[in-house]
């Protein structure tokens, strides 16, 4: 059977990764990124043209516009993003189109990209450097619509295919990663500052940090990096304790990647520690399978109340909140949970400079310089950065 199946599809099927928490087998859709199917999602999609003139029809878009509102009021994010978000989704923004046409603008085209109008679509959703952002926050809305990209229709769809709750915590993601779009926009229009993705990404990862906050959304456990003193190095653990820290590295060519995992007590001496190859799709995929082995190796040396440090924000954010997770890493962050109770484990968001020990092993172990025996026996590189952490740990 695997023959009369593309190379392509069978890759893809590799690559998404297994529960290790039994759990019911549980169907994705991937029209939308939580992977949730229903009937009704089904029976949508089959018909989209048809429900396309429905909504269409004043009476029907006047109760979607009630809806959204109502769904829009529950948003948890500060009252400026909620009225940033209806105004985008009444499409009122200062937007180059909107401008043009109330002859306040001499074009109507993208100041970024210079190719296409500038409609609320481009600006937030279809821009190359705005797909950028949406790319790095692991989450694309409105991405597979293309030229035809419509907000209010990205909406009604959500609506019709999610429940309430999964409809809020998106939308409101998705709400202020667009509000940090929009803000990056009008600081290149205005104040001329260079568009830079990673920047607004950061500043975005920052924000819903605060934001879960301030709305004390429940968690596991939350480290506020944004709160948490800024350490610019590795920091043994209370006397009695240890540490794990976990690093991805993918090779040259892309085609493996390395999950790593070092735990160390107190002293900051290497207790144990794997480097597996594993198969992802994404960094994010293998920073979370990572943190995933590391928990699993915490319960089998029955260890608790841990802490597990990664410098992936994004890795760290899913594995404490309870947000959607993307469908793709959706078993990897569910086991994730799943063990954090179990051993009462404190997740933390640290700098690279924080991590070098892991992600010392993961780039061995991807360029295949890392000896098997490497726990008891270290390689050179190793003990120098195991060193340089004791030593300015103290
Ligand atoms: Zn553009």
């Amino acid at each position: 059977m695997v023959r009369e199946i593309p190379q392509k599809v069978v890759d893809a099927i590799l690559k998404i990764p297994l529960p290790h928490v039994e759990r019911p087998d549980h169907l994705v859709w991937h029209f939308n990124s939580s992977g949730i199917y229903t009937v009704k999602s089904g029976y949508h999609i089959a018909h989209q043209a048809i429900l396309e003139r429905q909504r269409e029809k004043p009476e029907s878009s006047f109760k979607l516009k009630k809806e959204a509102w109502k769904v829009m009021w529950k948003m948890k994010v500060p009252t400026k993003i909620r009225s940033f978000w209806w105004r985008a989704y009444k499409n009122i923004l200062a937007t180059k189109e909107n401008l043009f046409k109330r002859r306040c603008a001499v074009d109507n085209l993208c100041p970024i990209c210079e190719k296409e109008v500038e409609t609320t679509e481009h600006l937030l959703f279809m821009c190359p450097w705005a797909k950028m952002v949406w790319f790095g926050c692991n989450i694309k809305p409105l991405g597979d619509l293309g030229g035809n990209a419509s907000l209010i229709k990205w909406i009604a769809d959500m609506m019709e295919n999610l429940s309430v709750k999964e409809v809020v915590i998106l939308m409101g993601r998705v709400a202020q990663i667009a509000w940090h779009i929009w803000k990056s926009r009008n600081d290149f229009v205005f104040n001329k500052t260079k568009i830079n993705p990673q920047h607004t990404i950061t500043s975005f990862f920052h924000a819903e940090m605060e934001c879960l906050k301030a709305f004390e959304i429940p968690r596991v456990h939350m480290d506020n990096p944004a709160n948490q003193e800024d350490l610019p190095t590795w920091r043994a653990p209370d006397e009695g304790r240890f540490k794990v820290n976990c690093d991805a590295a993918i090779s040259a060519s892309g085609s493996r990647s390395i999950a790593a995992v070092v735990l160390r007590n107190w002293k900051g001496k290497l207790v144990d520690g794997l480097a597996k190859s594993v198969q992802v799709g994404t960094s994010l995929g293998g920073e979370l399978y990572a943190i995933r082995a590391a928990c699993e190796m915490l319960i089998s040396l029955g260890l608790k109340e841990v802490e597990v440090e990664s410098d992936c924000q994004q890795a760290i954010h899913l594995s404490v909140s309870e947000l959607v997770p993307p469908w793709d890493v959706r078993a990897l962050v569910m086991d994730i949970r799943h063990f954090a109770k179990e051993g009462n484990f404190l997740f933390k968001w640290v700098r690279r400079a924080a991590n070098k020990v892991a992600h010392e092993v993961a780039s061995l172990a991807v360029r295949n310089s890392l000896p098997c025996n490497w726990i008891v026996n270290p390689p050179i590189s190793l003990v120098t950065v195991l060193e340089k952490d004791v030593n300015e740990s103290l």
